[in-house]
């Protein structure tokens, strides 16, 4: 194991706040440094899969995130104009009693944020990372204007998908603006005409994709909510808004009647908020005493619900490399060894599957919704795909020094909706 190592971990998203709790514990000196003037969670609901959970288990955050998330057991989606089922993946394909946790974002960091704080991690706020000077024996993070912030034995680049540092790793490389993107609202739950331990999807084509997740609550005495998504190109958000909102609620509402409840919630479009997707892959997530992890080594589009469970289980591999190689330049090779290959595959089926449900194809949404609709049924693809969703594809959990989490001690929670 690399002796107690004095460590700079740039971005206070899923991805920095789980390594900061990992390798403190492993006796490294933790500081995290965080651009906003308060940490804050970006963005509505997500769905934790397995592989998520696990890393959170392992950090025993398991009971706080179950008391506020909602149970997913299966992701439905329908044509909107017929009503016919051409998505239907369910965790039990597979036996062991996997499922989902649907969470508000805040939730998720509350829950991570309060454990750092616990462990006394200190967080550098208003302090964005421009860049890493790196010498024999120190990396220092430098701000803009070149100030340094600090010198490090290793910084960890946790600062997402637009990250200013991952321009000093080996291979660096830059998102790809991917053509549709999302209007995302957390919402107030309304369960007439909802499964609420369903993702639900409608779909005309991939050209309109509506989504309703339950996130459970984000505080425990809270109230229930959804996330609601609606897929759109950021390039037409302008014509949409200048239809006004009301048009725009009348065209959801008539793919998806059920959705008024969730409408009448949503009074102009300042309650939505645009999501941009993007995509990248670095071939080697690490530079000279750097290691990147989460959305600045890998982002892509959400359609494959994987990127913070990814976040996490890269924090967990990389504190796992660590333990393994007294060097810091092996345990970062390591590092990148250990999730190169899940990484690849998840990141080549999401760019693969994206276009089957945002796209201006109509072929490819011809072919999800005959083809690959029926083959989907036909054993073994539904077991597959209960793997793929899960993240259990490639089995990324040994490797990562990680074990199954106890799901039917899970289930046995009480607030678990
Ligand atoms: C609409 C939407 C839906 C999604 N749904 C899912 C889902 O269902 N399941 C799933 O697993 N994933 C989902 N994702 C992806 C998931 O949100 C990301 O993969 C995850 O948040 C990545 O975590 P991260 O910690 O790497 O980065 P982030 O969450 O982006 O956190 C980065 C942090 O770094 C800080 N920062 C940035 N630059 C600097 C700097 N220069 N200096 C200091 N601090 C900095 C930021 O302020 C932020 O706090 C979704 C994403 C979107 C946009």
């Amino acid at each position: 194991m690399a002796s107690s190592l004095r460590i700079a971990i740039v971005g206070a998203g899923p991805a920095g706040l789980a390594a900061a709790l990992l390798l403190s514990r492993d006796g490294h000196r933790v500081e995290i440094l965080e651009k906003f003037d308060a940490p804050k969670p970006l963005g509505s609901g997500l769905i934790l899969q397995p592989t998520g959970m696990c890393v959170l288990s392992k950090l025993g955050l398991m009971p706080a995130m179950l008391a506020q998330g909602a149970r997913i057991e299966r992701l439905h989606g329908a044509d909107a104009r017929t009503g016919r089922t051409v998505l239907d993946v369910r965790y039990d394909a597979l036996p062991g009693g996997r499922f989902g946790l649907g969470v508000h974002r805040a939730a998720l960091f509350n829950v991570l944020h309060d454990a750092v704080g616990a462990a006394g991690i200190p967080i550098r706020t208003s302090t964005e990372a421009a860049g890493i000077d790196v010498s024999a024996s120190r990396a220092t993070l430098t701000g803009d204007g070149g100030a340094a912030l600090g010198s490090y034995d290793l910084v960890i680049d946790a600062s997402g998908s637009k990250s200013r540092l991952k321009a000093s790793c080996y291979k660096p490389a830059e998102p790809r603006p991917l053509a549709y993107g999302a209007f995302w609202a957390s919402l107030a739950w309304h369960g007439e005409g909802f499964d609420r331990n369903a993702l639900q999807q409608r779909y005309v084509k991939a050209r309109v994709m509506i989504g309703v997740l339950p996130i459970g609550r984000i505080a425990p005495a809270a109230g229930e909510m959804a996330a609601f998504f609606w897929s759109l190109k950021p390039a037409d958000v302008e014509r949409v808004k200048a239809r006004r909102i009301d048009a725009w609620k009348d065209d959801v509402a008539g793919y998806w009647p059920d959705c008024q409840p969730y409408l009448d919630q949503i009074s102009s479009f300042d309650d939505l908020t645009l999501a941009r997707y993007g995509h990248h892959t670095l071939k080697m997530p690490a530079g000279r005493r750097l290691a990147v992890i989460g959305d600045a080594a890998h982002s892509t589009s959400p359609q494959l619900g994987q990127g913070a469970n990814m976040a996490l289980l890269d924090a967990a591999a990389l504190a796992q490399a660590l333990r393994l190689y007294p060097d810091i330049a092996d345990a970062l090779a390591a590092y990148a060894a250990t999730r190169r290959f899940h990484v690849r595959l998840f990141q080549a089926l999401s760019l693969t599957l994206t276009p089957f449900y945002q796209s201006d194809s109509t072929v490819v949404p011809f072919l999800r919704d005959t083809l690959v609709a029926t083959v989907a049924k036909v054993p073994p693809v539904p077991r597959i795909l209960a793997l793929m969703v899960s993240g259990m594809l490639a089995r990324p959990l040994a490797a990562t020094g990680l074990i199954e989490a106890d799901w039917a001690a899970f289930s046995a929670e009480p607030r678990l909706g």
